[in-house]
């Protein structure tokens, strides 16, 4: 079998699956020309029709009680993704009572008390905002932006790709025994990308020395819609709220320290997690089983090849400390979105390697600069004594005090600020989540 597109994401991760539903709306390439393939589409088909079902059951949109268990991977949303899910018309395929708005972050050295004057506290109300953003569940993203691309006409192809080959009319692809043809390919498969593989494309990486520790807990005191995150030597612990008022922790931890922690029975592993929360949420429980990702940094060298643009994970990996993997990948689709859609009104060809670096010009520095700023954090407040520790310690205290800085850094977090694209600055979401 073979087929012909115009565009083919490769990849139905949060990015490639939101990519794609964004080009199918506001490229001006006819969404039946764009198809989105990754192997897992045809059991994601199968379970959304299952929860679907087993939402209707229930009540659309009410509490946690008797939903099911929030996912061990979460992600820590920007406004400014939210802007480009909705957009994508993914935000409103979201089940809002699966996601938790946070309107608090408080984060702190392991020298100081979490209550002390030296806590870096941003909060919404100060910045006029409801909330700072929202913790999401990843496969719900991937679930709702496919749902938003099938919806709109685009295609979904449930297969992985085993090769690719470009020439100056367009790039074969070898799913199998099927070949797709399309004038753009856009590889968003993950940290292992084999699209970038293929183009032969060198990354900058560096290695943490680190896991991160993924699970979901239960507190005893209630989370206050706060995220929470401590710097201790060996890494930055992360408190994330969720929807059933638990929290999701990203503990980053030194390799043999997370290994250890990986070993422990659960109610000694929640015992250090108290310890190193400095019990700032009361005693914790352990709701889900753990994960442990190895950290390392991941910059692809360039964001095109031939026909091909890079994003999401595939283009850059970041150290998860401030959340900001994905909302950068997103920001990455709306660029692209952006640069093909001005191609299409100059009856451009979207594969075009001068359309393409427009795409390239707009990211690659931008993701770069959040890269090493996520390492030199982790560098810097990663110290827990002598003169290091104490720095890091007024540092964030320093950050803290004056108003108008606090507003700087939480402006620019949420993406209210600074450079970004058209798709992320749109205008009120059809909803927003309690
Ligand atoms: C511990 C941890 C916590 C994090 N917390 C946050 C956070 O709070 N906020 C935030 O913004 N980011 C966070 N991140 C980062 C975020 O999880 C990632 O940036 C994001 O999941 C990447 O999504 P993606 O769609 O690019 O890739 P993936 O989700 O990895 O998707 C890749 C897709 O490609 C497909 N694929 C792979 N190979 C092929 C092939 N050959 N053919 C077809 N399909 C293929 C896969 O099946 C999959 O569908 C965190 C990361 C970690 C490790």
């Amino acid at each position: 079998m073979s087929a012909d597109f115009d565009v083919v994401v490769i990849g139905a991760g949060p990015v490639g699956a939101t990519t794609a539903s964004l080009l199918a709306r506001h490229s001006g390439i006819a969404p039946e020309r764009i198809a989105l393939l990754a192997p897992e589409l045809a059991t994601l088909t199968a379970n959304a029709a299952r929860d679907s079902t087993a939402r209707n059951a229930t009540t659309r949109g009410a509490t946690a009680h008797g939903a099911a268990a929030p996912e061990l991977r979460v992600s820590a949303l920007s406004r400014a993704s939210e802007q480009i899910l909705g957009a994508a018309g993914a935000w409103e395929r979201l089940d809002y009572a699966r996601l938790c708005a946070y309107e608090r972050m408080r984060v702190w050295h392991a020298s100081t008390p979490a209550d002390g004057p030296e806590v870096l506290c941003f909060d919404a109300a100060e910045l006029a905002e409801p909330n700072l953003g929202h913790i999401a569940e990843n496969r719900a993203l991937a679930l709702a932006a496919w749902a938003a691309l099938q919806e709109a006409g685009g295609q979904l192809i449930s297969d992985r790709a085993t090769g690719m080959h470009s020439d100056e009319d367009g790039v074969q692809l070898q799913c199998g025994s099927t070949t797709l043809r399309a004038r753009l390919v856009v590889g968003a498969d993950g940290a292992h990308s084999q699209v970038r593989e293929w183009l032969g494309i060198g990354m900058n990486s560096h290695d943490y020395r680190q896991s991160a520790i993924v699970a979901n807990i239960a507190t005893a005191k209630p989370h206050q819609h706060t995220a929470w995150q401590r710097f201790l030597a060996s890494g930055p612990l992360a408190l994330l709220p969720l929807f059933d008022g638990g929290c999701s922790i990203v503990w980053s931890a030194d390799s043999a320290l997370a290994e250890e922690l990986m070993a422990l029975p659960a109610a000694d592993f929640a015992a250090r997690l108290d310890a190193a929360s400095d019990h700032v949420l009361g005693r914790t429980r352990l709701c889900s089983e753990r994960l442990a990702v190895p950290l390392q940094r991941r910059m692809a060298q360039q964001l095109i090849g031939p026909r091909v643009a890079l994003l999401g994970d595939a283009a850059h990996v970041v150290h998860p400390l401030a959340g900001q993997g994905v909302n950068l990948g997103f920001l990455d689709a709306a660029a692209l979105a952006e640069a093909l859609a001005a191609a299409v009104r100059e009856r451009e060809d979207p594969g075009a390697t001068r359309v393409l670096r427009g795409y390239e010009q707009a990211r690659l520095a931008h993701n770069a600069l959040m890269s090493v700023a996520m390492s030199a954090f982790n560098a810097v407040f990663s110290r827990e004594s002598g003169a290091a520790g104490w720095f890091a310690a007024r540092l964030l205290g320093l950050a803290g005090a004056r108003a108008v800085t606090r507003r700087w850094f939480a402006r620019r977090a949420l993406g209210l600020s600074g450079e970004r694209p058209a798709l992320a600055r749109a205008a009120q979401l059809p909803r927003s989540a309690a």
